[in-house]
């Protein structure tokens, strides 16, 4: 109650002082305002629906690439023709080329901006990493940008943007092709980390992960014009769809892994052909190359090399993986008209988890997926077992290793399964519902991570799922407001980025989908969001408006707080009063003021003359007694019982049927302690045991987002009050959640005291 008061107070008192001010901060802080400004403007590219709009363009990129792969020096050599095609309203005087490699060259502004610290442990590694690594010379070597007819093409290189002068100006609908020729010195992935790069295992062979590796078209959009943000290392990519044709050339007894779908099978033995036939049309995993024959292969080193030659369509990016130590299964998995390849790539020390899993996590992954949004629409899924985790188009990055004994713990097969899981579902977020990585994190971490944490709930019971459960993410809000980002901040500048971009927007959608659209609303939704724009470019407001466009929920609250604020869910039951009618009836009225009195406990005084045995005038003397006894204050006169008779017959048949019904009135005062407005949950806890759900919108914090009251009306007594029973808000103190409150229990240590 004091709180209410105080409340009230304030308010009065900033009125007076200073009236517009109030005014506006009420209109700016007020929960439920929509986005207005917060999203842009409609136009005929993106509609107010959220669906692209009739104009709606975008550019494409189209790649033929040769590329050697110099396994003696750890070199990547490689020429390539860039067509580009101006789907554009708009003429275009240069174009912008991504030299992603750039990032780790000796003069990269990622070493000059990281902030070092000197902690209590350093070592070498850490000085060398603080300024880049003095003995490897990274970064993309441009060996010549030429036209098709040979001439050469100016260009200028600006850290890890390459700016390529036309000739002359590329109109819409025209297309320019330009070559260019590279290499690069391949990372040691191990020792300076690295989405790509190359691992040197004890027996002297390599597993190489190539990505990022040749120079890629920038975007060009409607939003940005260029997005020509510089890779500083966090924020990742930003790329135009395009048709690819790789020949990468490797040591002749190298198996490659990569997007797209293979032209020439004769790199294959007669065998391994034989097994792809028969995996296709399995309902298990069928070894191509067995672990027999990977160990084989790596005890020696071929002479000649192989050209491998793949060709894909309609992806945004190109990656390989290429060893001698590559263990290969694959199983069909059918996508209804077609047959799609999951196939996994694993050296033998991650075997006994990959051989048994690996596969089969990608076939999940596709089949949970898809129904939540579209049909993989590509020939092959792959999954490669790199010690780490990273996504490029139908192929992905992987970790999870047995021990030397050949033993894992459930930790490392849960951390696998849940690593698979991801990265074959970035197929879905952001390769195909391309959004822009380098500026927005959560538009493919955090929905990738929901999606995620669907198909782990029906991958087993009880997965033990790290995010997307509300749970999972209050240490993390519970945290000081100076250590967070709102989740719409650019990646760069995101504070625990984990949290930010991947936890909080996957609990965020989990609890769209659960608790406030429900399953029916949210699913249809959110397909439709991947539906319009699938192989499209989307940004935040496209996603905003889908959701609540094919719903029809106004979820403008919603993204406002979980998105634009970190503000915290913390819902609190203040108080809960007991509403008793007064009958009037003077009997029951009676009875009732002398249960209160009777009720009250003597008072200080009247206890201290009792126990100093005090004689008053009246116990010493008899005549002074009154006759009347103290009852008679609660005497019912024939008064009383004409009046209530009166007030009786003034109250019609279902006021009085309501008068003895018997009814029990709560009103329930709750307090928004953690600022974020969530539907208030609460369960009623009868003296019979029994037990029943509220739920009330979150728009019941319309008016006033501080404290709310709701009356229950029961037929049975209730015994307690609970909020959020399930978990489903994230909320940060649950303390508060209960009425009456319980002892909160708490843990802890004994020291062996000192002598
Ligand atoms: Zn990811």
């Amino acid at each position: 109650m004091q709180k209410i008061n105080l409340l009230i107070t304030l308010t009065v008192f900033s009125l007076i002082t200073l009236p517009t001010y109030g005014q506006k901060d009420a209109y700016n802080n007020n929960k439920f305002k929509q986005l207005d400004q917060e999203l842009p403007t409609p136009n005929s590219y993106r509609t107010g629906s959220g669906a692209p709009g009739h104009k709606y363009w975008q550019q494409k990129a189209d790649y033929t690439i040769e590329a050697l792969l110099d396994e003696e020096k750890n070199q990547l050599h490689g020429k390539e023709t860039i067509t580009y095609t101006n789907n554009s309203p708009d003429n275009i005087k240069y174009l912008w080329v991504q030299l992603d490699q750039n990032m780790r060259a000796t003069n990269s502004n990622t070493y000059k901006i990281r902030q070092n610290r000197i902690d209590e442990k350093a070592n070498s590694r850490y000085f060398e990493s603080i300024s880049g690594y003095p003995n490897y010379d990274g970064g993309h070597k441009i060996l010549e940008v030429k036209s098709k007819e040979g001439e050469d093409i100016p260009y200028v290189i600006n850290q890890t943007m390459m700016r390529v002068d036309m000739p002359q100006e590329l109109k819409p609908g025209e297309h320019f092709s330009f070559n260019i020729k590279w290499y690069y010195n391949i990372n040691n992935r191990k020792l300076m980390g690295g989405r790509g790069g190359y691992e040197t295992f004890k027996d002297g062979n390599t597993l190489y992960t190539l990505t990022q590796w040749f120079p890629r078209m920038a975007v060009y959009d409607d939003v940005n014009g260029w997005q020509n943000k510089q890779f500083l290392g966090r924020g990742e990519f930003a790329l135009a769809f395009g048709d690819y044709d790789v020949k990468l050339t490797v040591p002749d007894d190298h198996i490659v892994a990569s997007t797209g779908s293979l032209q020439d099978s004769t790199v294959l033995t007669e065998t391994q052909r034989e097994r792809l036939e028969e995996a296709k049309y399995s309902n298990k995993p069928i070894e191509i190359v067995t672990k027999k024959e990977a160990i084989k292969n790596e005890k020696k080193k071929g002479k000649g090399t192989k050209t491998w030659h793949y060709k894909a369509d309609n992806v945004r990016d190109f990656a390989l993986g290429s060893s001698r130590k590559f263990i290969w299964d694959a199983m069909g998995v059918e996508q209804n008209d077609k047959i799609v390849m999951a196939m996994s790539y694993y050296p033998k020390d991650a075997y006994n988890l990959y051989n048994r899993y690996s596969t089969e996590a990608i076939a999940h992954t596709l089949e949970v997926y898809s129904r939540m949004t579209f049909d993989y629409p590509y020939p092959v899924a792959i999954s490669v077992e790199a010690e780490n985790g990273m996504e490029y188009p139908m192929i992905c990055f992987n970790y999870g290793r047995q021990d030397e004994e050949g033993n894992y713990s459930s930790r490392i097969k849960y951390g696998m399964l849940s690593v698979v899981f991801h990265e074959v579902g970035h197929n879905y977020f952001p390769m195909i519902v391309n959004s822009d990585e380098r500026q927005w994190t959560w538009m493919d971490e955090g929905l990738n991570s929901f999606l995620q944490f669907v198909a782990e709930q029906e991958w087993e019971w009880n997965y033990p799922s790290q995010e997307g459960f509300p749970d999972n993410i209050i240490e993390y809000m519970e945290g000081v407001p100076e250590g967070m980002s709102p989740i719409m901040t650019n990646s760069e500048s995101i504070k625990q980025f984990g949290w930010n971009a991947y936890s909080k927007p996957s609990v965020a959608l989990n609890v769209l989908r659960e608790t406030i659209m429900g399953r029916e609303l949210f699913d249809y939704a959110f397909k439709e969001y991947a539906q319009r724009w699938k192989f499209k470019h989307p940004t935040p407001a496209d996603f905003f408006r889908t959701m609540e466009d094919a719903s029809g929920v106004d979820l403008d609250w919603f993204w406002r707080g979980w998105f634009y604020t970190t503000e915290a869910c913390d819902i609190s039951i203040a108080e809960v009063i007991t509403m008793q009618l007064d009958t009037q009836d003077p009997n029951k009225e009676m009875t009732h003021l002398k249960a209160l009195e009777n009720d009250k406990r003597p008072t200080i005084t009247e206890i201290n003359n009792q126990k100093e045995g005090l004689e008053t005038r009246v116990s010493k003397n008899e005549n002074l007694k009154d006759f009347y006894n103290t009852d008679y204050k609660y005497s019912v006169y024939q008064d009383d019982l004409d009046k209530y008779k009166k007030y009786q017959n003034s109250l019609n048949e279902k006021d009085k049927e309501w008068m003895e019904s018997n009814k029990y009135v709560y009103q329930v005062n709750f307090e928004n302690v953690g600022g974020l407005v969530m539907p208030i949950i609460i369960e009623l806890n009868f003296e019979d045991g029994s037990k029943d759900k509220k739920y009330i919108p979150a728009e019941i914090w319309k008016k006033d987002d501080k404290i709310v009251s709701k009356v229950f009306v029961t037929d049975k007594k209730v015994t307690s009050f609970f909020l959020d029973p399930n978990r489903e808000t994230a909320d940060i103190d649950t303390s508060n959640n209960h009425f009456p409150r319980r002892n909160s229990v708490n843990r802890f240590q004994l020291y062996k005291s000192k002598k």
